[in-house]
């Protein structure tokens, strides 16, 4: 049994679509085998301290509130770094994706700085990518899984040469509409545009972002975590897919 600290970045201001409801899905996951969930909420005026948290987690947002954050994110871009080689895990969706890379322009030209923990940079394009997506993702070799969600971004991510995408799109824009990749992994990081929340219908993502934290926790290999029942969860991940599905194969 392990208390698994979470560090939850700018909840204020990072939160569509129910983003929030990511760490619902860690925290009761993780109760059901035993574990407890703290999570702590880290605002501006709060430092991130590395080692103090085994997963971080940040939203999406407008425009408006990644403009009200990105300066003290990057700021704080050295002891992020440092928890990340420690082993903390994160994840970041959309807003909070845009914002791990170099940087991200706006739609209205807005520069803003990103923390640089994934090679990759965004800058707004004239029409939003809007719609369900389905990816193919292989985070541990020979374990091919799917992953769906919902995607509203105006932001195109181009990752940078021999930059690890999360996963390959089956249905849906993905990073930049062209490149068939959507997100980016790197290590424990994982980023990505999929909202909807995210976990609740891809409950395999949470369960290895649990392992990860859990490694970081105790210092050993990430467990495998007790299989659930997870039929719901299966439901709704089909909806999700085939939702997507009929929106045409786009790549
Ligand atoms: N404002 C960013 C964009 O439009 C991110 C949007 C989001 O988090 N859904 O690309």
């Amino acid at each position: 049994m392990s208390t698994i600290r979470v560090g939850h970045l700018y909840p204020d201001y990072l939160n569509i679509y129910a983003d929030r409801g990511n760490i619902a899905v860690l925290a009761r996951r993780a109760a059901w085998r035993g574990h407890t969930l703290e999570v702590t909420p880290l605002g501006m005026d709060d430092p991130i301290v590395p080692g103090a948290h085994d997963l971080y987690y940040i939203g999406g947002g407008q425009d408006r509130e990644q403009l009200l954050v990105a300066a003290n994110l990057a700021a704080k871009a050295e002891p992020l770094r440092e928890a990340v080689e420690r082993g903390a895990a994160v994840l970041a969706v959309c807003g909070g994706y845009q914002l791990l890379g170099r940087g991200y322009r706006g739609f209205h030209g807005q520069d803003m700085p990103g923390a640089g923990l994934l090679p990759l940079e965004t800058v707004a394009g004239e029409r939003r990518m809007i719609g369900d997506v389905l990816l193919e993702c292989e985070l541990e070799p020979g374990e091919r899984r799917t992953l769906a969600g919902f995607e509203n971004h105006a932001g195109r991510t181009r990752l940078d040469p021999g930059a690890e995408p999360l996963g390959r799109v089956l249905a849906g824009f993905g990073n930049d509409g062209e490149s068939g990749f959507e997100g980016c992994r790197a290590g424990r990081v994982i980023g990505t545009y999929l909202h909807g929340p995210l976990l609740p219908r891809n409950p395999w993502l949470a369960d290895w972002l649990l392992a990860q934290a859990l490694a970081h926790r105790t210092g050993g290999d990430p467990p495998r975590l007790a299989p659930l029942a997870d039929e719901l969860e299966a439901r709704a991940h089909e909806v999700a897919a085939a939702r997507a599905r009929s929106r045409g194969g786009r790549f």
